[in-house]
């Protein structure tokens, strides 16, 4: 048991994961002026969590390059559960505005009963926040490494074709 799980860890580390933010660059990608193409994310109804290249310039976009780099769109009850999961992140977003700026708003009062319960709030937010990120990025890990066990079967079947033409000379 332990052993699978180890597998599994092993398989989603060895992707290189959307963690550290929009501005990861792949390497090998370049955009039209030449920079190395940059890694963002989707949020669309049509495509959540879909990644892609864009200009390496960054947001001011010197060029218009774009390309899927997750070449397969979102499907299925996978696309659902990241839809899910993306507007429940906005909605508890807004909500740690909100207690954000009443917390703010309250400035150097002296803390009372309402304040601590109001940044205990904020702070359980703030989990179910992450918890609900990790939630995503597990899915998309997922997804990445079930692709990656389909290549390699599919590289290991014309190994084995290959092997067996060379013994048949
Ligand atoms: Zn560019």
């Amino acid at each position: 048991m332990s052993n699978q799980q180890k597998k599994q860890d092993s398989g989603s580390g060895s992707s290189s994961s959307v963690r550290g933010g929009t501005r990861l660059q792949d390497g090998g990608v370049v955009c039209y002026c030449g920079r190395d193409a940059l890694v963002r994310q989707a949020w669309t109804d049509a495509n959540p969590g879909r990644r892609f290249y864009r200009c390496g310039e960054g947001w001011k976009s010197a060029c218009d390059y774009f390309r899927w780099r997750d070449v397969e769109p979102p499907s299925g009850w996978q696309k659902q559960a990241l839809l899910e999961a993306r507007d429940q992140l906005r909605l508890q977003a807004e909500e740690l505005n909100t207690l954000r700026s009443r917390l703010a708003s309250r400035g150097e009062e002296a803390e009372n009963e309402s304040t601590v319960e109001l940044s205990e709030a904020v702070e359980k937010l703030m989990k179910e926040n992450e918890a609900l990120q990790v939630a995503n990025h597990k899915l998309l890990e997922k997804k990445i490494s079930l692709r990656q066990v389909y290549i390699v079967g599919c590289v290991g079947f014309v190994c084995g074709v290959v092997t067996l033409i060379q013994k048949m000379k």
